[in-house]
């Protein structure tokens, strides 16, 4: 195992290259884990994020670097790493022609978990899932909350020591999202370390104790989200609204006296207010967030 200090990492990632042809999916990426915590992935689509959880599966090669799961060497070690590994991947891969119940015991089989501890196994999963009712219901036949508990789950049914959840709650709609973060939450206050990646800049906000920020296969920052607001956008930022013509002026007037700027769509934003010489602009003002820091650095809007 290897060591940040002294706290053991559950993955650990030096210069790792991914590469599909001409596309660098990854292109040098160095990633720490530390035991028990939780850690996210931010990144537009296609900035390499599916591609690194794949690469900690062995379902991809890395082309360059080093990569070690719960002190396992990947690839030639994947195996017992994947042992002690749960993964929720991005599309629901239920086996619908299964119950509920059916599918844990799968993948209670799957995972090896001794045939004395199976039952066990399953409804301690089931408690998770919250879908000790359901037991018996075929998956077609439950909601897509439902479906991603049974995922997650179904990745715990071995009681993994370190989970990889692939956009754990995209597409679901917001109250089934936080009952997904309660239970994710819960796992980490359990000691399970986990890595997550996700569009949702809340749902990084909430849950990771550190963010990396991803960009074209590359990590252009990395950091506890306080720590990443505080260095990249600073404390407060004042939003200005007005027509297009309006928004162009004031863009440049910021920009023009020092200030940093992003576009929200509908407003400018300008940032990191205690960092120029200039007045800042009128305009209303609010908390600097961490989705502030993301679109300065990847350019791109949230989902
Ligand atoms: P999204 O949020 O859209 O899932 P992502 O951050 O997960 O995006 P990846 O899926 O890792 O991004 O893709 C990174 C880049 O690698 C993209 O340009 C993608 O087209 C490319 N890529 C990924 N997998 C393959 C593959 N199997 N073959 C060829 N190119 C691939």
């Amino acid at each position: 195992m290897t060591y940040a200090g002294k706290v053991p990492l559950a993955i650990r990632l030096r210069g790792v290259v991914k590469r599909y042809g001409e596309i660098t999916a990854v292109g040098g990426l160095d990633l720490d884990v530390p035991e028990g915590t939780c850690v996210g992935l931010l990144g537009p689509n296609g900035a390499g994020k599916s591609t690194t959880m794949r690469l900690l599966t062995a379902q991809a090669i890395a082309d360059e670097g080093e990569l070690e799961v719960l002190g396992f060497r990947l690839p030639e070690e994947s195996k017992q790493a994947r042992a002690q590994c749960g993964v929720t991947p991005q599309l629901d891969n239920l086996d619908t022609t299964l119950t509920v119940e059916q599918n844990l015991i799968v993948f209670a089989h799957l995972y090896r978990v001794p045939r004395k501890e199976r039952k066990a196994a399953v409804e301690r999963a089931l408690d998770i899932a919250r879908l000790r009712e359901r037991r018996g219901a075929k998956v077609d036949e439950l909601s897509g909350g439902m479906r991603r508990r049974l995922l997650i789950a179904r990745a715990l049914v071995h009681q993994p020591r370190l989970l990889l959840l692939d956009e754990p709650t995209v597409g679901l709609d917001p109250q089934v999202r936080q009952e997904l973060w309660a239970l994710i939450d819960g796992l980490r206050s359990e000691g399970v370390s986990i890595l997550m990646s996700t569009h949702y800049i809340e749902e990084a906000e909430r849950l990771a104790d550190t963010v990396m920020i991803m960009s074209h296969g590359k990590a252009v920052a990395s950091g506890e989200p306080r720590q990443l607001i505080d260095e990249h956008a600073g404390r407060e930022v004042i939003e200005v609204y007005g027509p297009p013509a309006t928004l162009v002026e004031a863009e440049a007037e910021a920009q023009r006296n020092g200030f940093l700027t992003r576009r929200t769509g509908t407003s400018v934003a300008v940032l990191r207010l205690e960092g120029a010489n200039g007045s800042a602009p009128q305009g209303r003002r609010r908390a600097s967030t961490l989705e502030d820091v993301f679109v300065l650095l990847t350019g791109e809007e949230i989902s």
